[in-house]
């Protein structure tokens, strides 16, 4: 039988396994596997050559019973419905693996935004805003950004629904400039979070960072800040990176200033001088201590885990590991930290924004850095609690720790 790539059903089937060792009510299962809101929206765009151009979008509210709904919003020509389906449902398990009260949601727009001028993706921005604008608010569904959308993607999204609404409403939506209510520290959050988890995984299996060997496939927001932080945090050295077109690797380890201006200057990564191209699949396969996913779902499958020889996997994908590699890497004795734990710095960080934005007052970096530690670091170890309680692979883990939160709350609010 062929390996299931549907991320959605991949989501489920995550949920069934926890579901199974934590003999959850058969009911309460049972409403967790699905969304309790979908909404599918049609966007037309005014062009720049004056045609209309028709968009698809969606957003997915998966559960609010912690609180309102949180997910960012992707621009990508491959989006699907089960996508975002299954990225909101990993939105609830994230909220709750952290433990901050928010639900789980997720929007995402069929679309190419590297094909479309500035204008173009703001008029679809604002689009995209205008349709499901009566179904988000700060106390209802906070987006964010994602693959492809930005903080300034944000900002005409707030102004949008503060225009709908007819007064200033930062608290919509987070990842917002500081100029418009961001938060300190929200740019970098998500690695950083990420880091933290590397941090304490490291004290678990006795890696000492500062020499260790890191590849990072991805170079965007997360893989970029992964390259930055893993050198500056700890001084481990990487030595591969990639993005869609390819990836390099240097032996002696990647300037990550010098990368950086490589690929803004020519788009890429690839043919960075003194380093050898490799392929993505390359990449993954290397010899170094910790393995960072930071790009798409499905990247380590049951074809190639058995192949992947890192000590420690920090996933800051959303859902870069099927469910048979996560049996594979977990009898290998590679200690795989789960994507809705590991990637949680992003979520966390804006609700630091969120909070800010209500109350008005605005926090200092070390703050931010200081609480998004603490949650990070409760958070990691909770899991690792559930691991050996449960003697199970850490997803699963990770899954009873934020399924029992939310299956309390759904059960304490009377609604299963
Ligand atoms: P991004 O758009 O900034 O970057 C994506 C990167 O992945 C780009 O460098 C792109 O070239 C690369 N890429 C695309 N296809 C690839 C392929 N087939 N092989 C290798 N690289 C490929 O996105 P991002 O914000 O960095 O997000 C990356 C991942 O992290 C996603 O799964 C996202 O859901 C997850 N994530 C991001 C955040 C965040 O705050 N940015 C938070 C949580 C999770």
């Amino acid at each position: 039988m062929a390996e299931e790539l549907n991320p959605f059903k991949i989501a489920q089937e995550q949920l069934d396994k926890a579901a199974k060792v934590m003999k959850l009510d058969p009911a309460l299962h049972a409403f967790l596997r699905e969304p309790m809101r979908v909404l599918e929206v049609t966007i037309p765009v005014k062009m720049d050559d004056g045609s209309v151009k028709i968009f698809k979008g969606f957003r997915v509210q998966y559960n609010d019973a912690r609180g309102p709904t949180k997910g960012g919003i992707r621009f990508h020509p491959q989006e699907t419905l089960d996508t975002v389906k299954a990225l909101a449902a990993w939105m609830t398990w994230k909220t709750s693996v952290v433990d901050i009260p928010y639900g789980g949601a997720k929007g995402g727009v069929i679309c190419d935004p590297k094909s479309m001028s500035e204008g173009e993706i703001e008029r679809l921005s604002r689009g995209y805003i205008r349709a499901i604008g009566r179904f988000i608010g700060p106390e209802k569904d906070i987006p964010a950004p994602d693959v492809y959308t930005t903080p300034q993607i944000m900002a005409w999204m707030m102004d949008e629904y503060s225009k709908i609404v007819g007064y200033n409403a930062p608290g919509v939506i987070t990842g917002k400039p500081l100029e418009v209510g961001g938060s300190l520290g929200r740019g970098d959050a998500t690695a950083k979070g990420g880091m933290y988890c590397l941090r304490e995984a490291a004290k678990k299996i006795k890696l000492d960072l500062s020499k260790a060997t890191v590849a990072v496939q991805g170079y965007g927001n997360a893989g970029q800040f992964a390259h930055k932080l893993v050198t500056e945090m700890f001084g481990a050295k990487v030595v591969a990176v990639s993005d869609s077109k390819g990836g390099i690797y240097c032996e002696k380890g990647l300037d990550f200033e010098k990368v950086l201006e490589h690929k803004e200057k020519t788009g890429s990564v690839v043919n960075f001088p003194g380093t050898k191209n490799i392929t993505n699949e390359e990449l993954l396969e290397l010899k170094v201590d910790v393995l960072i996913p930071a790009a798409l779902e499905n990247q380590i499958t049951g074809k190639n885990a058995d192949k992947i020889k890192a000590k420690i996997v920090l996933e800051l994908a959303n859902g870069p590991t099927t469910p048979e590699a996560d049996e594979i890497l977990y009898k290998k004795g590679i200690l795989d930290i789960p994507d809705f734990l590991a990637n949680a710095g992003g979520v966390t960080v804006s609700y630091f924004e969120w909070v800010q934005n209500i109350n008005g007052y605005y926090w200092t970096l070390d703050e931010v850095y200081q609480r998004l530690d603490q949650k990070m670091t409760k958070a990691f170890w909770d899991v690792m609690d559930a691991m050996e309680k449960y003697k199970v692979e850490p997803r699963t883990a990770a899954y009873i720790v934020a399924v029992k939160r939310v299956a309390d709350a759904v059960r304490i609010r009377g609604w299963a």
